[in-house]
């Protein structure tokens, strides 16, 4: 090849070649811009994460710091509360669901006196084992083994009662365990050594006072036995000594003691009982009982003393209510004789009215009963009506101090009625009269509808006169509810003058102003005018005694009951005047052939009660024999076949309890009831249920009265004997 071939091709070869270069050249420069490139936008991410970096490196940090001191926190707190819990005095420990320690307290710890294995991670069933075995608690005599099971099974129920554990050095240990919602229990064992020994203190001190106080208690009954019996002689002979001749010196002498004597005794009375209720020894003796007789009984006691001022005692029992109840007809009859007493007490002009309404409950036998006693007295003033029902209170100004009492008399009526569930109130009004109430809801024993059958289709139109409004609304209303139409009248004046054919029937009240009642019957007899007359006394005796009484067709207690009018009413007949019809009196005895006495053994030892007894009926036509003692009355009651006994209790040889049971328990082999009635001194509770129990009928307590004599007497006499017909018997109706 030649030379210039060869330049040629080794120019052409370097132009190819510098091309390939420039090539090459271009190609790397876009190399090197494109890794320019790169490069920044990777320098561009590295700088975006490590600021991302960085965010986040602080965030660890922070939430690193919070945590940090949230452990301190909850480090903190749970020091404190390990440190309370260790503080605390009593056992503390916690097990997880399968009953192993989670952790405990010292004191817990303690108990098990330095035994390593009771630690965190023990299980229960294990420490109940260990106290058993190494005697740190004392069961007494029960088997380890039945011990442990009562506590495994106490432990797995989901609520533990609390329970109560010995330790071996005497000290008591409540157990407290809580079932949380994990299954976790929660265990406090409380030291309450301090508490069990206080309690038995306690315990000790009640006991010793309740000794002392029973102590106090029968003293009281032995007390009160004691001075009644005496009592009832003196205030017994005071009475008998009373219906001899006497000049008015030596009534007043007379009656100075019997007065005395019966004060005394309501005073000892009224601290017996205030004393048996502060003591919770007083129990209530429910039994059927009729609420409107009872309250009749109790104005009956105090007529004499309202007679004597002048005040009128008006009862407006609810006619559409039932007059049976189940309840305590003593304590009913004590409450009511406390409120009365003190509206007559306190009364110098004017009235007493007893008005019982009740309310029927629902779906109930029970009757919530209202029975208030409004007076026209002195009142209350009003800064004092707040403490009347105070113990030994009573209102201390001049008008107040002429009128005697204990002041026990509303305390006790008040505890009486809060017993038997009941709420007792007063409003009162200085100088205008007083309203005292109680309200007691009691079980109804009967329906209390009257059964007007007997009545005489010939009475329709009664005319009624008393002075009172009041009254003669009652006895109005008594009588509309017998189907019958009541007019009233103020006087005797306006009665007669009003008077005409249509009346069936008078019913007047014996004292009247001007004309009285039988002076009334008097004049109606001179004027030839027959129309039945009944008389509504407060003293029947009286009008008994007055020569009119043989004009009038019959006397009836004021007030009252709905039945007795009803009864008298009835009596009228057939609408035939009193000629045919009276005396009534001598008419029902003739249908029934009455030839012997009336029989009645007294058992008592007590020469004195004996003469007592004898005394007081001796005005009654019957048959009287006594026992000294309680062999001697079985022995009488065998020889005499009483139609009545009354029994002493305690006598000597044999007392009126064990005579009974031997009386019952003759008649028990074929013989009819006798009917015993228990006289006793002894007033204290309990008696009541043990004579009750012994098989007497009733109980009386002396000193004996004449009045509750004469009420069993007229109660038990058998229809074939004789009347007894004392002129003086009042017995309620
Ligand atoms: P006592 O009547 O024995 O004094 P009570 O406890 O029965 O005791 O009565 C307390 C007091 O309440 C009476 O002393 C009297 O001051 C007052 N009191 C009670 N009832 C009435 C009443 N109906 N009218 C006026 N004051 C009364």
């Amino acid at each position: 090849m030649s030379l210039a071939n060869k330049l040629a091709q080794e120019r052409r070869q370097r132009l190819a070649a510098e091309r390939l270069l420039e090539q090459k050249q271009a190609e790397l420069f876009a190399a090197n811009r494109k890794l320019g490139l790169h490069a920044r936008k990777l320098s561009d991410e590295i700088v975006e994460t490590r600021a991302e970096v960085k965010t986040v490196r602080d965030e660890n940090q922070r939430v690193k710091s919070d945590l940090t001191v949230a452990h301190q926190k909850v480090e903190i707190a749970e020091r404190r509360l390990w440190h309370s819990i260790e503080t605390i005095q009593d056992g503390f420990a916690v097990f997880d669901v399968e009953s192993l320690m989670i952790a405990a307290n010292k004191s817990y710890l303690a108990v098990f006196d330095g035994l390593e294995e009771v630690a965190p991670g023990i299980s229960y069933v294990r420490i109940l084992q260990l106290i058993t075995e190494e005697g740190i608690i004392d069961i007494g005599d029960q088997a380890a083994a039945d011990w442990r099971a009562t506590m495994i099974e106490r432990w797995q129920s989901p609520s533990p009662d609390p329970t109560v554990i010995r330790l071996w050095n005497g000290q008591y240990i409540k157990l407290i365990d809580q079932r949380g919602h994990g299954g976790d229990v929660v265990s406090l064992a409380l030291n309450i050594t301090e508490t069990v020994r206080y309690e038995k203190e306690l315990k000790k001190a009640r006991e010793r006072a309740e000794a002392a106080n029973r102590a106090k208690s029968s003293f009281l009954a032995n007390m009160s036995h004691e001075i009644r019996t005496p009592m009832n002689g003196v205030v017994g002979m005071a009475e008998l000594l009373r219906d001899t001749t006497l000049d008015d010196e030596q009534k007043l002498y007379v009656d100075t003691i019997k007065n005395s004597g019966e004060a005394l005794l309501v005073i000892i009375n009224d601290v017996l009982d205030y004393s048996k209720i502060e003591a919770e020894k007083l129990v209530l003796h429910p039994e059927p009982f009729d609420l409107e007789r009872c309250i009749h009984e109790v104005v009956l006691l105090l007529q004499p003393v309202a007679r004597d001022k002048g005040i009128d005692i008006l009862v407006e029992y609810d006619l559409f209510l039932p007059t049976v109840f189940l309840g305590d007809p003593g304590r009913i009859r004590q409450v009511l004789t406390n409120l009365l007493g003190n509206a007559v007490k306190f009364t110098l002009e004017g009235h007493v009215l007893v008005r019982v309404v009740g309310i029927q409950q629902e779906n109930s036998p029970e009757t919530q009963l209202h029975v208030t006693i409004e007076d026209t007295g002195i009142g209350i003033a009003a800064d004092k009506v707040g403490h009347i029902f105070g113990e030994f209170n009573q209102v201390e100004n001049e008008r107040n101090r002429q009128f005697e009492g204990t002041g026990l008399g509303l305390a006790i009526s008040e505890k009486l009625i809060r017993l038997m569930g009941g709420e007792i109130w007063v409003d009162s009004e200085e100088g205008v009269g007083s309203c005292f109430g109680f309200k007691v809801t009691l079980e109804t024993r009967d329906t209390g509808t009257d059964d007007t059958t007997g009545l005489s289709h010939h009475l329709h139109k009664i005319m009624v006169i008393d002075e009172l409004d009041v009254n003669r609304l009652i006895l109005g209303k008594q009588i509309e509810a017998l189907g019958l139409k009541a007019v009233g009248f103020a006087n005797a004046a306006q009665a007669l003058e009003a008077l005409d054919q249509s009346f069936d029937a008078i019913v007047s009240d014996h004292n009247l102003p001007g004309m009285d009642g039988l002076e009334l019957a008097r004049k109606l007899h001179e004027d030839g005018v027959d129309v039945p007359i009944i008389l509504a006394s407060q003293n029947p005796g009286a009008a008994e005694q007055d020569p009119a009484f043989a004009l009038i067709q019959s006397v009836m207690p004021k007030p009252t009951p709905r039945r007795v009018l009803f009864r008298h009413l009835a009596a009228l007949g057939t609408g035939q005047r009193r000629e045919e019809t009276r005396p009534l009196a001598a008419q029902a005895p003739k249908s029934i052939p009455r030839s012997r006495p009336m029989r009645i053994l007294a058992a008592e030892d007590n020469k004195t009660n004996q003469l007592v007894f004898r005394k007081m009926i001796k005005a009654l036509d019957i048959d009287l024999k006594f026992a000294g003692n309680g062999i001697e009355a079985v022995q009488q009651y065998q020889d005499f076949a009483p139609d009545l006994v009354f029994m002493d209790i305690s006598m000597p040889k044999m007392d009126g309890k064990e005579a009974t049971e031997k009386i019952r328990a003759i008649e028990g082999q074929g013989g009819p009831h006798v009917p015993i009635v228990a006289l006793t001194a002894h007033a204290m509770d309990g008696d009541r249920e043990a004579v009750l129990a012994a098989g007497l009928d009733h109980y009386l307590t002396k000193p004996l009265r004449k009045v509750e004599i004469f009420s069993m007497i007229a109660r038990y006499r058998p229809d074939d004997t004789r009347e007894i017909v004392p002129q003086d018997v009042q017995t309620p109706a």
